[in-house]
């Protein structure tokens, strides 16, 4: 016996490494005319690695102490670039102290008492909340932050005690097949794909132009997310929103359509997602909405 064409799609879709969750889900596959992209964890790898370390000369504080301080504020975080930090410290065989009183903002980063000293380490945008730090070591971090970012680096800033000590600069890679999916799924919408992304405008742009994005939105809160998911709908437009879960869950349920990266995702974005991308590929994505297509017309 043959199976019903919609079960056969699925069938299908799981070989090309998409699970798909239902008979729903496969066919807003059909019918999504934009798609937009996360960018860390979704269009890149989601596995940073810190590539350089920069102590705010005039603060003092050596790079192993840097480090340690942002390992163990970084440790209970499930965030890529904590994970980042954490190796890092790792690597360089410095030890990484005890961590009390964690809390992370979805975002913007975390913070932690270390060794009795208040840490955060996140975005440059916490620079400007550092009402007691000194304008030399705020200038000092703030033009580091500029020349990392300028060499499309995603830079994360360490402050202890309210004081900016050090920036870190983390590079991802692309993700295979990242610019064939966003080619293909641009020539099948009829639109070319969106970049949603936390991070900074620079590193965003960089990033958009190795895959063939131009339409960038960069810097934007998990909240901010959904606002720009649903202001597209208001436009009459049906999102599928593509991300790995850290920080853009709410976004990906707000979509018609969210579909998960299976390997490094969220276990809340696995449950979440209307679809799960298994394979590290994001060709894989236009060959569902091909297959999605087709089923519906053999259907009707
Ligand atoms: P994306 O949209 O690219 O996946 P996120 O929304 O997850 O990025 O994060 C946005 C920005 O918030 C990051 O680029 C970083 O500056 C900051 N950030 C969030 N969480 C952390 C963390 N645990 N450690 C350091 N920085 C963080
Ligand atoms: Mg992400």
């Amino acid at each position: 016996a043959t199976m019903p064409p919609l079960l056969s799609t699925i069938a299908n879709a799981g070989r090309h490494g998409v699970l798909v969750k239902s008979a729903v889900a496969l066919e807003k596959f059909g019918v999504v005319d934009v798609v937009a992209f996360d960018k860390t964890g979704t269009l890149t790898e989601g596995t940073p690695r810190v590539a350089e370390i920069e102590p705010v000369r005039s603060a003092g504080m050596s790079t192993e102490r840097l480090l340690a301080l942002a390992a163990a504020a970084e440790r209970p975080s499930e965030h890529p670039l904590a994970r980042a930090v954490v190796a890092a410290a790792h690597e360089h065989d410095v030890p990484v102290p005890h961590t009390e009183d964690f809390s992370s903002t979805p975002g913007r980063g975390v913070t932690a008492l270390v060794d009795g000293v208040r840490v955060r380490v996140g975005s440059p945008a916490l620079l400007a909340d550092l009402p007691g730090a000194s304008a030399d070591q705020l200038a000092e971090a703030r033009l580091s932050v500029t020349l990392l970012e300028e060499a499309g680096r995603t830079a994360v800033v360490v402050v202890a005690d309210g004081a900016p000590v050090g920036v870190l600069a983390l590079a991802d890679r692309v993700r295979p097949g990242a610019r064939e999916a966003v080619a293909r799924l641009a020539a099948m919408t009829g639109r070319s794909p969106l970049l949603l992304t936390g991070d900074n405008e620079r590193a965003a742009r960089r990033l958009a132009e190795e895959v063939g994005i131009v339409d960038v939105r960069a810097g934007l809160l998990p909240d901010e997310k959904v606002a720009e998911v649903r202001a597209l709908q208001e436009q009459g437009h049906r999102v599928l929103l593509v991300g790995d879960g850290v920080n853009d869950a709410p976004a990906m349920a707000a979509a018609e359509l969210g579909v998960a990266m299976g390997r490094h995702g969220s276990d809340l974005a696995l449950e979440t997602a209307d679809a799960v991308i298994v394979r590290d590929d994001l060709s894989t994505l236009p060959k569902v909405v091909g297959l999605s297509r087709r089923a519906h017309r053999v259907v009707k």
